[in-house]
């Protein structure tokens, strides 16, 4: 049994979050504790714990969420200057919600590594 996190309830819109994209197969929101000037989370609508629950029927959504953040980016501004793109998983990864996500970090230079 897959346990649903608060992140199926920001999809469903039944809790506030500042969703800047939202299609058929995800959706973005801004993070709710940035680390970026422009830190959002890219997530399937369908509900998918870790990276290593993915199977191949995901690979138009996981792609889905690569055309996201590009469009979301250039939204952002940071196309040109760049930005960062992580997916943790599990804990040794720092995975603290069980709904994949990518982090899209951006708006000033981010250094070697971030979130760890
Ligand atoms: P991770 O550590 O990769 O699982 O990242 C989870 C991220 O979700 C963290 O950066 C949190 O700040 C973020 N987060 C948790 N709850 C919310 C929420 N309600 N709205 C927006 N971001 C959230």
């Amino acid at each position: 049994m897959v346990e649903e996190t608060i992140f199926s309830k920001i999809i469903r819109k039944e809790i506030p979050a500042d969703i800047v994209y939202q299609d058929d197969l995800v959706t973005a929101f801004r993070d709710i504790s940035p680390r970026a000037p422009s830190h959002i989370l890219i997530i399937p609508n369908k509900l998918i714990p870790t990276v290593n629950d993915v199977e191949q029927e995901d690979e138009l959504m996981l792609g889905r969420m690569f055309t996201a953040a590009r469009k979301i980016a250039k939204d952002e501004g940071i196309d040109e200057d760049g930005y960062r793109l992580i997916m943790n998983c599990n804990a040794h990864g720092g995975q603290e919600v069980y709904h994949i996500h990518m982090h899209l970090l951006g708006g000033r230079p981010l250094g070697p590594l971030l979130l760890g």
